[in-house]
């Protein structure tokens, strides 16, 4: 930078100052128009041709407001006047600038322009820094006042504050800017925000029409009451179902919904989950509800949740109920079942008890213990009831209480016992049957009948009959001996009729010493003196032997006998062969004459099993079980004509048991029937 003047024009804190200056962004810009009034009210009011406002800057001086100096915006620090002016606060003055040693040099005084007058105020920023002027100019001398100074110092003070302005206005500028660029920002974060929460409700919108699916498709009964009045805000389909609505009804009091519920205890419950907020539960509350035009009751399990704003105020009810109505039908149903049975057992005096097999607990009924002459409050451990089973019976009753337990089998069976209060025997049938299994392991129950008295009558009628058949068998024996002795001599005398008649009346005669006999067993077998003398022999050899006494003596059928391989069985020959002639002559008896009749025997696993097979009438499905009972008798038109007592078969399958076999029929009804039974090899 040139200096024209001649003196040093930077003043100490020159650096400052321009940083001052600096804040107030006036360097270099257009001029104002606030200036410029000022400039030339400066003209005006001093009579000045030029009035300049000049801020100094590092190298030059810039002028924001210039009157009467042309188009000059700024001019070298070194040569501008103000440059002088602005190293002291007061108003600087070259009354003639001629006469001023440091103008001399100076272009402006020197110069073609012929600066003459020069007065310059200041402008001094708030903070003390001096930026620049405002000057008033004049190519003649002239004198200025102590008066014309301080005017020229309160304009310049109007041009200061005028800049002041500038730079609160600056500031106010930066602060908007600032506070624009914070909004900008927080406009973005809101943006953002405002795409998450976009995202955030498509998402709730998304989940509450899930939800809303959820609770529409719900398996279980929802509804949504509102208010006091309790409005259905919501019914999802199933409960629409139950209240046999559509809906229509949304939106409605439940009232006027379902009228039908005024006055039920449902409403009471409702208004109490409304008033007290606490959910209720319940299993099996019953409501009346007009279904398809006519009442029904109906049974729910219900909760009633009440749903509350922050303040913990009920707004509405949440209703959550689940129809049990078939179920609870279906208990009534079992309990009046239950009841039919308790009046029977009772009525027939059947006693009743269960097993646990696992825990070893045995529950008897009032009845069994007073069968088994035990107090009512009496305990019963199923190792005493079998203690109390007469000593010969214990193991029968033990085994078919074990088979029960593993294999399920359902078992009748009939035992004495000893009653413990006079230690009187009494006969009792039971029942037992396992019903699922608790804990994997048997749980059987059953009834208990006493029998005592049945089995009374049915030892006098056997005694009676064992009696009468005794009896009988005397004679019988000397009229056989007679027919044989008048066969005899009739023979003789050539008389064919007697003879013939004789013959007659000798298989009569065998055939009543076969009924007589056949009693006799019975009354054995029930007096237990029928017994059973084992002995090894072959059973192919028995059935050889029946082969040619069957068909010597039947000729009105057709006998085959199968090919029987030799097999050696522990077993009572007589009895077995008693089985088999059994078998025979009920083939025989229940089979049209001409018939074929087909007997076989076949050993495999461990057994012999031997096969009668008829092509006769045939039993009827519902009669088979109680083929092998005793005196029972296929009651029909065919079989009134044949003779019988109904004891053959009882006999044959008591034989049979007391050998571990097995005995059964297969029988078709018209078809013929196979009767088989099996022994051990
Ligand atoms: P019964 O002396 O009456 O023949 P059983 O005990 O031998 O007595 O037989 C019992 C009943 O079984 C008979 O009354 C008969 O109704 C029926 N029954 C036995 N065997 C046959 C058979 N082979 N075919 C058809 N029914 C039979």
């Amino acid at each position: 930078m040139t200096n024209s003047f001649g003196i040093n024009i930077i003043p100490e804190n020159d650096k400052q100052r321009i940083e001052a200056l600096h804040r107030y962004k006036i360097l270099n810009t257009p001029p104002e128009g606030a200036f410029d009034n000022v400039a030339r009210l400066a003209t005006q009011i001093f009579r000045t041709p030029i009035s300049l406002i000049s801020i100094v800057g590092a190298e030059e001086v810039f002028f924001k407001a210039n009157i009467g100096m042309g188009n000059a915006r700024k001019t070298n620090r070194g040569d501008s006047v103000c440059s002088l002016a602005v190293l002291k606060p007061e108003v600087t003055v070259f009354e003639d600038a001629a006469s001023e040693p440091c103008l001399l040099a100076n272009p402006n005084v020197a110069g073609s322009f012929g600066l003459k007058f020069y007065a310059g105020a200041p402008l001094i920023t708030h903070d003390g820094y001096l930026i620049g002027t405002l000057c008033i100019i004049d190519k003649k001398p002239r004198e200025f006042s102590q008066e014309e100074r301080v005017i020229l110092e309160g304009l310049a003070a109007i041009v200061m504050d005028e800049i002041e302005i500038r730079l609160s206005a600056i500031h106010e500028n930066e602060k908007m800017h600032e506070i624009n660029a914070m909004l900008m920002a927080s406009n973005e974060e809101i943006q953002a925000s405002q795409a998450l929460l976009k995202t955030g409700m498509d998402k709730l919108s998304a989940s509450e029409a899930r939800l809303r699916y959820m609770v529409q498709d719900a398996p279980v009964a929802i509804a949504v009451l509102a208010g006091t009045d309790l409005v259905i805000e919501t019914a999802n389909r199933k409960i629409l179902e139950y209240w046999a609505k559509d809906e229509a009804i949304i939106g409605k009091a439940i009232l006027l919904a379902l009228p039908e519920l005024e006055g039920q205890p449902v409403m009471a419950l409702l208004q109490e989950v409304f008033t007290s907020g606490r959910a209720f539960h319940s299993s099996e509350l019953k409501a009346v509800l007009n279904l398809e035009t006519r009442l029904e009751d109906a049974y729910y399990d219900v909760v009633f949740q009440p749903l509350m704003d922050p303040q913990g105020i009920t707004h509405s009810i949440m209703i959550v109920a689940n129809d049990v109505t078939e179920q609870v039908a279906a208990r009534k149903k079992t309990q009046q079942a239950e009841e039919n049975l308790r009046i029977a057992t009772e009525s027939a005096e059947l006693a009743t008890w269960s097993l646990d097999s696992a825990s070893g607990e045995f529950v008897s009924s009032p009845r069994l213990k007073q069968i088994f002459g035990l107090d009512a409050d009496a305990m019963m451990p199923y190792e005493a009831v079998i203690e109390q089973v007469r000593s010969d019976y214990q193991a029968i009753v033990r085994d078919a209480f074990n088979a029960s337990i593993r294999r399920g089998d359902s078992f009748n069976i009939e035992f004495p016992i000893i009653e413990r209060q006079e230690g009187k025997e009494r006969w009792v049938r039971s029942l037992g049957k396992q019903i699922g299994t608790r804990n994997d392991t048997g749980y059987i129950t059953g009834v208990l009948l006493d029998i005592t008295e049945q089995k009374r009558d049915e030892q006098r009628k056997n005694d009676f009959i064992g009696m009468v058949s005794h009896e009988l068998k005397t004679p019988l024996t000397s009229l056989t001996a007679y027919i044989q002795m008048l066969k005899g001599k009739a023979q003789k005398s050539h008389d064919d009729f007697s003879y013939g008649a004789l013959e007659k009346a000798n298989k009569q005669v065998g055939r009543m010493s076969n009924l007589i006999n056949g009693f006799l067993n019975l009354s054995r077998l029930e007096s237990g003196k029928i017994s059973i003398t084992k002995t090894r022999f072959d059973i192919a050899a028995l059935i050889r032997d029946m082969e040619k006494e069957t068909i010597e003596s039947i000729t009105t059928h057709e006998f085959i006998f199968e090919p029987v391989p030799s097999m050696i069985v522990d077993a009572d020959q007589d009895k077995i062969s008693q089985v088999v002639n059994n078998f025979l002559s009920n083939a025989v008896k229940y089979s049209p004459a001409g018939s074929v009749i087909t007997v076989s025997c076949v050993t495999g696993d461990g057994k012999a099993h031997v096969t009668v097979k008829d092509e006769g009438m045939g039993i009827k499905a519902q009669d088979i079980d109680k083929l092998f009972d005793r005196y029972f008798r296929v009651e029909n038109a065919q079989t009134k004509s044949i003779a019988g007592f109904g004891v053959g078969l009882y006999i044959c399958s008591e034989i049979i048991q007391r050998h571990d076999g097995e005995i059964w029929v297969e029988s078709e009804l018209g078809k013929g029937s196979s009767f088989h039974f099996t022994v051990p090899v």
